[in-house]
This record gives structure tokens, C-alpha cells and sequence, in this order.
């Protein structure tokens, strides 16, 4: 049987996973979900066991097969040998490393040194895969906006994909020096990046706008050219992210921390929703899941919706230490509350409606205490961000980034229950963020730059700077285009043209 997709918006149009794939939104804005995700299990659960038994890519296998199901166990098999390879740096691929008296699940040993690259080099596989049973080969454009890291992981994983393209927008002056020279230096053939004059969230939307966009659609396809997302929006991100919550499990259970059936507890760095929501499929697929805590930074409009069941996003936007979560409009949200409300349609339209033209919503009571039941949630400012970041350097001697930093302040602000094992997922690489890890570690890193700032971490650390960090000093700056939020559509078409003309 095969697992159906439909909008969260409207059930009655339902679209296979490849479909789903190829499209990233669907049509009416909605984002896709499926509801063999809930009404599956309780006739067919995952099995734990068998689970605890496999390796990363028999996980894979098994979560694959379950949420991708018009995929033939051959082509899931293909994906996975070519997402999860030798260019991660350990073949556990998210390794489970003790922090203190809770876990630390590091989901950065791949390309681009960031936890997306996990979702990223599996969605060009999956999409490629897609694209072949399509009835029409178009070609696909990829379009994104990045608050940083998903910029990167795109690129790399869709650089040189036949029949792909891809266009990145990053805010000019918002994410990192490490990440901007990540991005203007990716190689390819088929890569397009540009800087916006505007936060993330305005690249998100004007993103959704051109995706929405009638008269490009129609000029795209006159030239056999598709647009899609590589956002956290896309089924193909999603699913690959549930395989680390079901690993971090097996290797709690292979440390003898737990034993099968034990409940576990996840806290998760959160901006965009996409990484926590993961943690609720996993949960709605029999993963023993005792509560998600969602760890935000300034920005705590998700801190304030689990808390009071008001979602605001008029509020100042805050630029912190941890660029990747600047975030006001968290998408993914909206899966969680069409699962929340037990797939009504109508009710996350008005809630989507409402964001839209008031800027705030409000879910009923019942809903509210369902979240509660499994979301928790916390925040940390940038001094506590920086304060975690020494305190569990001197006291562990483990080297955290700005982001997980976050998470670790937030899962410390629980009080730990007995027999549950406590989980903090790690988003990213110390040294992508070198000059605030430097800072909260109490150096003076005045006139130094980027590199000055990796090679000063190193120094004074001696944890290992990520070669493909190290050598961005070396590599040639390709792009170095920037527009306007309102040039932003003609950007797309033109890099659309020159891609596959
Ligand atoms: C993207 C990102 C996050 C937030 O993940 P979401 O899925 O958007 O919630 C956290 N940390 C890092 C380092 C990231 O790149």
C-alpha cells in the first residue's frame, strides 16, 4: 500500500511521496503530510527490537520504506548508499556521545558540517529518483531561502545532480563568515547564490511567493522547468530526519543506558520546526518518546505558543549567536497542528489564514493540552548561550556550538526524571561559528577574521578543525550576487535559463 500525501490544508487531492518530493509545497500552500504516519501504526508499529539491531542505514531502510512507500526497497537501498558514504566522517553517521549525565547526538560529521546535511544529501537522491518516474523529465529548479546552514547543504548536495538547479538566498549580512564563504564558494555547474536585503524570514516568504507564482509558474514551463524547495518543507527532508531519533535509541540501548522499551527525552535546537517535528514522527511511529523539548534562542515565539497556545509573530526580529534559529514563522508547525487536531483541514487554514493577514493565531484549549503532552519548551538568551558554552567546556571538556549551546541551557533547566535517558541534539560544528564559541570561551577575537578565528579556537581547544572548513581559505569566490527582495523572482528565472538553456 501506498503512503498518500495530501496538503495540510485540503484532503481531497492526494499526491504519491515522489510527487510530494518533486512539488516541496503543494499548490494551495499547505505543506504535505500523510496519514499512514497515524493510522498505520497501531496495526503495524515499528519494530524496536529489530531496530536496535541495525545499523544507521538499516534504520534508514526501515523508516524509508515506511513514510516513502511508492519508493521500491531497491531505490531506497541506492539512496541511502549514496547519502550516507564516506564523506561522513564516521560511519555511525550521527554518533550518540555521553555529555555529563545526558547524551549529546551530533548530527554534523557530514559534508557541510551542519545537522541539515543529513536531510540534504538524501532529498537530491530521493528527488532524482522522483524525476525519472515523472511523466514529463522537467527539470528541476531548486529554490531556497537559508538562514545559513540549509544554503550550504543544498548546494553541496545538489551541485552537478543532473537535471536539478539550484538557487540559494541568504540575508546579506546575517549568517556567518564561515557560512557566507561556504556558500559563495560552492562549485558546480548548476548553482546560483544570492544575498537578499532582508532577515530570513523575508527570503522564506518571498520564497513561498514565487513559489505561488502563476504567470513564473507558466514561463518556467514553457522551458520544461519545475520549481521546487529544499526546505525544511519538503516530505524528502522530513523523512530522513526521523532515522537519527530511532539511532540515537539504539545506541542509548547499545550503551546499556536503556533497555528496549524505555522511554527517552529529546531536546532540540529549533528554528524552522523541521529537526523537533521529526522527533513527534518518530514518537507517532512507536519511538518511546517521553517528551520534546523545544529550545529557542531570543526569538521565542515557539517558547511562547507551548506555553500559551498564542502564536505571534509580530515582535521584533532578533539577530543572535545562533543565526540558523532567527526565526519568527517556524513552517513546520503547521504539520504539527494538522496532526494535533486529528487531520482537520479546515481548522489549520483559518489558523494559517489568520497568521497571515492579523500576524498571530490562537489554538483551541484541547489542542493546547495535547501539545503539552509531549512538547516542552525553554529559552536561552546569547549570554546564557555563551555561559553553556564555558561551563560545559571546563566542565566536560566538550566543545559546543551556539546552537546546540542553546538546547544544552534549555535541558538543564529541567529537572531530570529517573529512568528516562535525556537526548540534546547537536546542529553543528563548532568551528562553522568560531568567532562565538571564541567569545563565550572569553577570548578577545577583535580584527581577527573567520579563519583567524578557527585557527585561535584550534589553539586554544585542540579539537579538530572539519578540513572542508579549513580549506575555504583556499577556494575562489564564485558568487557574489545580491538583490532586492522584489528582484528576487526575475533572479530564479534568469539562473533557471542559464542552468538549462
Ligand atoms: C537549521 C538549524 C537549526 C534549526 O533547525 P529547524 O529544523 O529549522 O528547527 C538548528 N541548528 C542549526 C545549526 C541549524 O542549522
Amino acid at each position: 500500500m501506498s503512503s498518500l500525501y495530501h496538503s495540510t490544508r485540503n484532503m481531497s487531492k492526494s499526491v504519491t511521496s515522489k510527487q510530494a518530493i518533486l512539488a516541496g509545497l503543494a499548490a494551495d500552500g499547505g505543506l504535505y503530510v500523510s496519514d499512514a504516519l497515524t493510522n498505520k501504526n497501531a496495526d503495524d508499529p515499528i519494530d524496536l527490537t529489530a531496530i536496535c539491531h541495525e545499523d544507521y542505514h538499516g534504520i534508514a531502510r526501515t523508516i524509508l520504506s515506511r513514510l516513502l512507500s511508492d519508493y521500491s526497497q531497491d531505490e531506497i537501498e541506492h539512496c541511502i548508499e549514496a547519502a550516507y558514504g564516506p564523506h561522513f566522517d564516521t560511519s555511525a553517521i550521527t554518533p550518540l556521545v555521553p555529555l555529563g549525565n545526558d547524551w549529546l547526538l551530533e548530527l554534523w560529521h557530514g559534508p557541510t558540517c551542519a545537522f541539515k546535511d543529513v536531510a540534504l544529501q538524501m532529498l537530491p537522491r530521493l528527488m532524482a529518483v522522483a524525476r525519472k518516474d515523472a511523466e514529463t523529465a522537467d527539470n528541476v529548479m531548486i529554490v531556497c531561502a537559508t538562514s545559513g546552514d540549509t544554503g550550504k547543504a543544498a548546494l553541496e548536495g545538489f551541485a552537478n545532480v543532473e537535471g536539478t538547479g539550484v538557487t540559494v538566498f541568504y540575508p546579506a549580512g546575517g549568517v556567518s563568515d564561515i557560512q557566507h564563504l561556504q556558500m559563495v564558494t560552492q562549485r558546480g555547474e548548476n548553482v546560483s547564490v544570492c544575498g537578499i536585503n532582508g532577515n530570513f524570514d523575508d527570503a522564506q516568504t518571498q520564497v513561498k511567493r514565487i513559489f505561488s507564482d502563476p504567470m513564473l509558474k507558466e514561463r518556467l514551463a514553457d522551458e520544461k522547468i519545475v520549481l521546487s524547495s529544499a526546505n525544511s518543507i519538503n516530505v524528502g527532508r522530513l523523512v530522513p530526519q526521523v532515522v537519527y531519533y530511532f539511532s540515537a535509541y539504539a545506541q542509548l540501548v547499545a550503551a546499556g543506558s536503556i533497555n528496549i522499551g524505555d522511554e527517552v527525552e529529546y531536546c532540540v535546537p529549533t528554528g524552522n520546526f523541521g529537526d523537533v517535528l521529526a522527533g513527534y514522527y518518530a514518537k507517532l511511529l512507536g519511538l518511546p518518546v517521553a517528551r520534546l523539548i523545544v529550545a529557542s534562542n531570543a526569538n521565542d515565539v515557539l517558547t511562547e505558543f507551548i506555553s500559551t497556545g498564542t502564536y505571534d509573530r509580530r515582535r521584533p526580529f532578533k539577530r543572535t549567536i545562533s543565526p540558523s534559529m532567527d526565526i519568527l514563522v517556524s513552517s513546520n508547525l503547521e504539520r504539527l497542528l494538522y496532526y494535533l487536531s486529528d487531520g482537520d483541514c479546515s481548522y489549520v487554514s483559518q489558523l494559517m489564514a489568520r497568521l497571515s493577514t492579523e500576524g498571530s493565531y490562537s489554538v483551541s484549549d484541547d489542542l493546547l493540552k495535547r501539545l503539552k503532552k509531549t512538547f516542552a519548551c525553554g529559552k536561552a538568551d546569547d549570554d546564557q548561550t555563551r555561559e553553556t558554552i564555558r561551563n560545559v567546556w571546563e566542565t566536560d571538556h566538550m566543545l559546543l556550538d551556539t546552537h546546540t549551546a542553546v538546547a544544552a541551557h534549555v535541558l538543564s533547566q529541567f529537572q531530570r526524571t529517573p529512568g528516562i535517558a535525556r537526548v540534546c541534539l547537536s546542529t553543528a560544528n563548532p568551528y562553522k561559528f568560531s568567532a562565538d564559541v571564541l567569545k563565550a570561551l572569553g577570548s578577545d577575537v577583535s580584527g581577527l577574521d573567520g579563519f583567524g578565528c578557527m585557527d585561535m579556537l584550534h589553539e586554544k581547544t585542540g579539537v579538530p578543525v572539519p578540513p572542508q572548513l579549513f580549506e575555504l581559505r583556499d577556494l575562489p569566490k564564485r558568487h557574489l550576487d545580491l538583490c532586492k527582495r522584489d528582484e528576487m523572482s526575475d533572479f530564479v528565472e534568469k539562473s533557471a535559463k542559464r542552468i538549462f538553456s
